[in-house]
């Protein structure tokens, strides 16, 4: 078996590696246009911040060592230039001395991965706006940061990308402005969601351009910075260099021109094995459009993990095994400052683009147990079939065991699981990693009760359309004190402990919305009121959420 593999990084080296370990005599052969196979362009951002200090932990696996311990066939500055599916051959150049020669193979592995978008902006193409997918990238931004003579710089895009090079470049003590079309950061997760996190950039000294977007670069000489980044809204910015993070093509032009079937985002379509519409040619990777976990649609999700176990089926299926790709969910992760945002699945606002019945709830469990030291609060928000509980997607941001709550609710979604599982789920605990209720179970026993309709709730924008018909109160079960440090608009305070005995000053013919701080006290108040034949409810999320969402 001969297997050419185009791109040595995430899904190709994976798929090399692997296929090593099936076929000891298969002939492997992996074509990398760039200098390095199999570099960590996950880690780019973090040499450019100086956290990596050395550029060579970024190497992790050097050509040598596949060579050495996978016996496969490196080649380095190739570039494959076309594919001939009919002669079962690719045409490749050395970009060294040019030559250009044919390979052929039994079955081709295309691992070419996704291009940064760089639209027809006037100026992209100018010294100072750089990008950042590879090793030749991350040698132009770290040059620039560490010339001496760098002080402030535009990233245009938040999202993980952009938003981890800002954090690095502060770190280098540079001046950031954070240019953003949405207006949010990180627009895969929901806009309530991330608006503690701009803020917290805000304090990190970011300077944030939510709502805009850059329409020129211009070079100039000036004291202030090298790059006048002209934006939308009619403002200049003024830089030593930009960096364009503002999402990813998948660089499938091999296919098309081999007349390989691509979807309408250009990624490459292929089955559950990864072939794509021809059977001895595998996509894996961002080159691939793949199908969604959550909905079984098509999707294209740039993300490492991903791509690794892509590259593992294809070179699995090639040798006979029965693996099958199960669909990308999404599971993403980044730090922000000491801050985590993770997520998984589906976000509220793609199932509203798709019309997609759902629920949610939000909560804010600790990390750990309350009364051990250093404990701290985190934002969860779970998505769900209304009708069974499925769960569509999580996302939660805080600031420790934020991962470790995202990965447990994606394994739980993996196995098809519904939020009544998360209530029974047993997860670890001693105080110092968790609570006995973990935060999953937490967001299990709320999803599960409100779907059992044991305490209905409302959420922050029906209660300004409510507010609106004036049919409802508005009850703050804080205390006194909490109260008076700030509360909703109309709300009448009877703190939690006293509901009992001043039950009578509410009325019975109208709605009885209950909030407190976090949604717990809400919680009670609402099912002491329904005990008593009130009609009441409670307000998700509870005021911190009203306070987050500014
Ligand atoms: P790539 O890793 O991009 O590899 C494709 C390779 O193919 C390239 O080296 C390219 O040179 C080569 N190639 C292309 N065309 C040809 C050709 N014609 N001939 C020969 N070679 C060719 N994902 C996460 O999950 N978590 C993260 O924290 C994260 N951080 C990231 C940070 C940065 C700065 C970047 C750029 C990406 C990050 N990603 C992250 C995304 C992740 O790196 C990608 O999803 C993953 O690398 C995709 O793997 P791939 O094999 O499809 O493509």
């Amino acid at each position: 078996m001969k297997i050419v593999i185009v791109g040595a990084v995430a899904g190709g080296a994976s798929a090399a590696a692997r296929a090593r370990r099936l076929d000891e005599d298969a002939e492997i052969i992996l074509i990398e246009r760039g200098a390095e196979p199999s570099y960590a362009n996950c880690g780019l951002p973090y040499y450019v911040g100086g956290q990596i200090e050395s550029r060579d932990k970024l190497l992790v696996a050097p050509a040598a060592h596949l060579r050495q311990r996978h016996a496969l066939d490196v080649r380095t500055r190739q570039e494959v230039t076309a594919i001939d599916r009919t002669g079962k051959s690719v045409a490749v150049k050395n970009l060294e001395s040019g030559e250009v020669y044919d390979e052929t193979y039994d079955r081709l592995i295309v691992s070419t991965g996704a291009s940064p978008l760089r639209p027809p902006i006037p100026g992209i193409e100018g010294p100072n706006v750089l990008g950042l997918r590879d090793l030749a990238d991350v040698d132009r931004m770290h040059e620039h940061v560490t010339s001496g003579n760098c002080r402030r710089a535009v990233i245009v895009g938040a999202g993980f990308i952009g938003i981890e090079v800002a954090e690095n470049l502060v770190r280098r003590g540079i001046d950031v402005t954070v240019v953003e079309l949405a207006n949010q950061i990180l627009p895969p997760w929901d806009e309530e969601m991330v608006r503690p996190l701009e803020a917290h950039l805000r304090d990190q000294g970011v300077t944030l351009r939510l709502g805009d977007s850059a329409e020129a670069f211009a070079e100039c000489s000036t004291s202030d910075g090298k790059l006048t980044v002209k934006l939308k809204s009619g403002e200049e910015l003024r830089a030593d260099f930009a960096a364009v993070c503002i999402g990813v093509r998948p660089e499938s032009k091999l296919a098309l021109d081999a007349g390989i079937e691509c979807g309408p985002r250009g990624g490459i379509v292929t089955n559950d094995f990864l072939q794509t519409s021809d059977p001895n040619i595998y996509a894996v990777g961002d080159v691939a459009q793949v199908k969604d976990f959550v909905t079984s649609e098509p999707t294209q999700i740039p993300l490492a993990g991903p791509a690794n176990r892509q590259g593992r089926i294809a070179a699995d299926h090639i040798f006979g095994r029965n693996s099958r790709y199960r669909g990308t969910q999404g599971t993403a992760v980044v730090g922000i400052f000491g801050k985590t945002a993770a997520m998984t699945g589906h976000s509220e606002k793609l199932l509203r683009r798709d019309s997609r019945p759902y629920e949610k709830i939000y909560i804010h469990p600790n990390d750990h147990a309350g009364y051990y030291p250093g404990a701290t609060q985190m934002t969860l928000k779970l998505l769900f079939d209304p009708d069974v509980g499925r769960i569509w997607g999580a996302q939660a941001v805080g600031t420790n065991g934020v991962d470790k709550r995202i990965d447990v609710i994606a394994m739980a979604m993996h196995a098809g699981m519904t939020v009544y599982d998360l209530e029974e789920a047993e997860l670890c605990y001693a105080p110092q990693y968790g609570s006995a209720k973990d935060a999953v179970n937490m967001a299990g026993f709320v999803a599960s009760g409100l779907l059992r309709g044991d305490h209905p709730h409302v959420h922050l924008s029906e209660l300004t359309t409510e507010s609106e018909s004036g049919e409802h109160v508005l009850l703050d079960v804080r205390t006194e004190q909490e109260f008076a440090n700030g509360h909703l608009n109309n709300a009448q305070n009877i703190p939690l402990e006293a509901l009992r005995n001043r039950i009578s000053e509410l009325p019975k013919d109208c709605r009885i919305i209950s909030y407190c701080q976090v949604g717990q006290r809400g919680y009670m108040a609402t099912r002491l009121l329904q005990r008593k034949g009130f009609d009441a409810a409670n307000l998700s999320g509870g005021y911190q959420l009203v306070q987050k969402s500014g």
